[in-house]
């Protein structure tokens, strides 16, 4: 498995595990994670172990892995791609998101820099889980939104690797007779989720997942990933939370946290303005009872007249 938000949303890997299917993290900060067991979910969309320190890493390489690997970086990341590449020996299933899909030519656009996602695309059968929200209308909109996204997420223009995946493997080199199953995938299976996006506002679906806007948040900074819903980190994931679950996940996730503050909006490549987004569900979450903690989380607050505002 590659590096996907979506997938986190699914929560495919708990699913999968549950049914008995080993799945392996490929991207370092996420194997790290997952080698943790416990209290591994995410703190950055793009550096998900970043809380941790190389100590800390180096103990959780060594229990998991049972090795004796120094805290050095470069030790520990031999290490864990040495055990990645001999469990995926057996693997027969790739599995990632995507970075933006262009409708015109039905290419799908993934950046990586570790070159993981070459890897699992180079599996029997590629399944890509993406959101609706990353369709474009063609691949020149797709490269654009993968630029921007990468300049905000990592400050560079580029990533290591961009991969355009427009079908499974194939050859016709030998007298124009059309096999599939060269080097890549014989399958490439493309599942688009909905999972309450088309009820969400436009704004929210405009984010490119660049992560920009936690970096600038004082309550993510503060709290970490208490602030937001599963993969979907600070306040524009407390804003989707309520589409994707409920108005109980939205209130659950913080949205009383937010200090309204608008750095999130200021800080954002897209524009999206969170920091309104959220006033907004504030008012809507208060009508059906969902009110600051102080004033409880009380429905039975509507029928005292108890409201904040
Ligand atoms: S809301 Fe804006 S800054 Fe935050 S992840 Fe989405 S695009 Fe990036």
């Amino acid at each position: 498995k590659a590096k996907s938000n979506t997938l986190g949303e699914i929560n495919l890997k708990a699913h999968l595990k549950g049914s008995n299917i080993d799945v392996v993290e490929t991207d370092l900060g996420d194997r790290i994670l997952q080698l943790k067991k416990t209290d591994n979910k995410p703190v950055h969309p793009t550096g998900p172990a970043s809380h941790l320190n190389i100590s800390k890493i180096a103990d959780i390489v060594n229990d998991s892995l049972d090795v004796n690997v120094d805290p050095e970086a470069r030790e520990i990341m031999e290490i864990v791609r040495h055990d990645v590449l001999k469990r995926l020996e057996n693997a027969n299933v790739g599995i990632s998101g995507a970075n933006a899909i262009a409708a015109e030519e039905g290419s799908l656009v993934m950046v990586h820099n570790e070159g993981n996602i070459s890897i699992v695309s180079l599996k029997d059968l590629h399944i890509i889980v993406a959101g609706i929200d990353k369709i474009v209308p063609c691949l020149e909109d797709a490269i654009s939104i993968v630029k921007l996204e990468t300049i905000f997420a990592t400050g560079n223009f580029v990533t290591s690797y961009m991969n355009v995946i427009s079908g499974p493997s194939k050859t016709a080199d030998i007298e124009k007779k059309l096999l599939k199953n060269m080097y890549g995938a014989e399958k490439v299976v493309v599942i688009l989720l909905d999972n309450g996006r088309s009820e969400a506002t436009d704004e929210c679906l405009y984010c490119i997942g660049c992560g920009n806007c936690v970096v600038h948040c004082p309550v993510y900074n503060a709290v970490g990933n208490e602030f937001g819903f599963n993969n979907y980190l600070g306040g524009r994931g407390v804003a989707m939370s309520k589409f994707i679950e409920d108005e109980e996940t939205c209130y659950d996730s913080g949205l009383y946290m937010c200090t309204l503050c608008g750095l999130c909006t200021l800080n954002c490549p897209v524009a999206i303005p969170t920091n309104e987004i959220i006033e907004n569900m504030r008012k809507l979450s208060a009508e059906v009872g969902f009110y600051p903690k102080a004033h409880g989380k009380i429905k039975e607050n509507i029928s005292n007249n108890d409201s904040p505002y």
